[in-house]
């Protein structure tokens, strides 16, 4: 085991700090209340070659791995951007950047791929659905072929960044559940070019995370070439296996990162503030919960970054992106990168929803006000645990799969 963080990482802080440092809570604060895009940090991160860095050099990124974009994410969210440090990252470079890099043919590649390194193109994933919910096999949106194309109709529910995506990678049907060999396959991903007047959408108003449109998506007679199939036909939940399994170590610095914002800024103002005689930093009641976070804090990190190292060194897809039985077969051999993010998702997002809870207290009334930004943040985090995954199914993912219990649910 080496734990040594190398030179490029801590170039890569330093450069990530900065930026952070340029787009303060009150520029965050400022972008929810208004329900705005943040348009000048977009521009910071794509400038500074954040939005390339899993992208391969010869397509115009650094080509760099998940380890480098989670530390990009987490030193964002950790050094004032909360959330919003991992939030727009997420939409574009791992929903649709990473699996085209990982699986998309040579021309997706060439197309969509400059594109996303510069910050041109942003991008959204469309798999949730309002009957299916967690279930993702149930999903019913549905592919049908016709000539070389494939005509989609359905639904989808909480699209993040459909707005203003100009890829989105759609998950849909391709062969009915009941005709499928096994439950896992008919489902294929396809990539497909926003705006499109066969997708409509309509915004959710939202508890937090106004700085994005999350959105409600109705498909109807969407025609998408069939060489826009990303990865193999009917093998789609392979691959996606492979843009949730980084979605869920990218929640997790997320939420490390935002634990660590609202402990930093909870130590400062309990330095300051006397109500008695000493600062009410000195009170063991507020410094052990802030302490207690800070160690779980730490051990989140190691779990996600262990992910990350498993999902770079260990889980390359196979050399035949198309063919279907290899793909499932090499996500099946690394079911390692699956059962550590689904368990560093679990302590993260647990361990950030009691750091913040204690941040706030540290406040007292004033961790209420918008102006010290904990409560946003407490809103930021209290949606890890309803999404990407829900903890519940984390925890069944835990049980079932890792200490072999049965399974709960059909
Ligand atoms: C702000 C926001 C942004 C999002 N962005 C995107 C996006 O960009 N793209 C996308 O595709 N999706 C997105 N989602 C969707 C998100 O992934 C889902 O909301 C989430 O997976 C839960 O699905 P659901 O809301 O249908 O809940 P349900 O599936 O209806 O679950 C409801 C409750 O039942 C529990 N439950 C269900 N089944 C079980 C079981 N077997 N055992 C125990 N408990 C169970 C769940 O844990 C949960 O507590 C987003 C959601 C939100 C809120």
């Amino acid at each position: 085991m080496n734990f040594e963080i190398s030179d490029d990482i801590r170039l890569i802080q330093k450069v990530a700090k900065e930026i952070a440092e340029s787009f303060p809570p009150e520029y965050w604060m400022e972008k929810e209340e208004k329900n705005e895009f943040g348009t000048e940090f977009w521009k910071a991160i794509s400038e500074a070659g954040f939005t390339g860095a899993v992208i391969p050099e010869e397509y115009g990124g650094s080509g760099m791995g998940l380890q480098e974009l989670l530390t990009i994410m987490e030193t964002l969210s950790s050094n004032g951007c909360g959330l919003a440090g991992v939030w727009y990252l997420m939409i574009t470079e791992i929903f649709v950047g990473l699996p085209i890099a990982r699986y998309g043919t040579e021309s997706q590649k060439e197309k969509y791929l400059p594109k996303i390194a510069s910050g041109e193109y942003e991008g959204c994933m469309a798999l949730t659905e309002p009957v299916a919910g967690t279930n993702t096999l149930n999903i019913s949106t549905i592919a049908e072929k016709e000539g070389d194309e494939y005509i989609i109709n359905g639904s989808k529910i909480f699209i993040s960044g459909i707005d203003r995506a100009k890829t989105m990678v759609l998950v849909a049907r391709t062969t009915p559940r009941e005709k499928a060999p096994r439950k896992t396959l008919g489902l294929s991903l396809f990539l497909v070019d926003l705006p499109n007047k066969a997708v409509s959408y309509s915004k959710i108003p939202k508890h937090g995370i106004n700085y994005s449109n999350t959105c409600e998506v109705s498909i109807n007679d969407l025609r998408v070439s069939e060489e826009n199939i990303l990865g193999p036909l009917d093998y789609g939940w392979y691959v996606l296996l492979d843009i949730l399994n980084p979605e869920r170590m990218g929640f997790s610095v997320g939420a490390v990162g935002t634990a660590e914002l609202a402990i930093k800024t909870a130590v400062e103002y309990s330095r300051e503030r006397r109500v008695f005689q000493d600062p009410i930093g000195s009170y063991q009641s507020l410094q052990h919960p802030l302490a207690e976070a800070y160690a779980h804090l730490q051990s989140a990190k190691l779990l996600t970054y262990k992910a990350a190292w498993l999902y770079d060194v260990k889980h390359k897809p196979p050399e035949d992106v198309k063919n279907g039985d290899a793909v499932m077969k090499k996500a099946m051999s690394y079911k390692e990168v699956g059962d550590t993010a689904n368990m560093a998702k679990v302590v993260a997002v647990e361990n950030a929803i009691k750091a913040v809870y204690w941040a706030m207290q540290v406040f007292g009334g004033y961790g209420y006000a918008r102006e010290t930004h904990v409560e946003r943040w407490w809103r930021e985090v209290n949606l890890l645990r309803l999404a990407p995954v829900t903890q519940q199914m984390a925890l069944n993912y835990i049980a079932h799969h890792i200490l072999g219990m049965p399974r709960s649910y059909r």
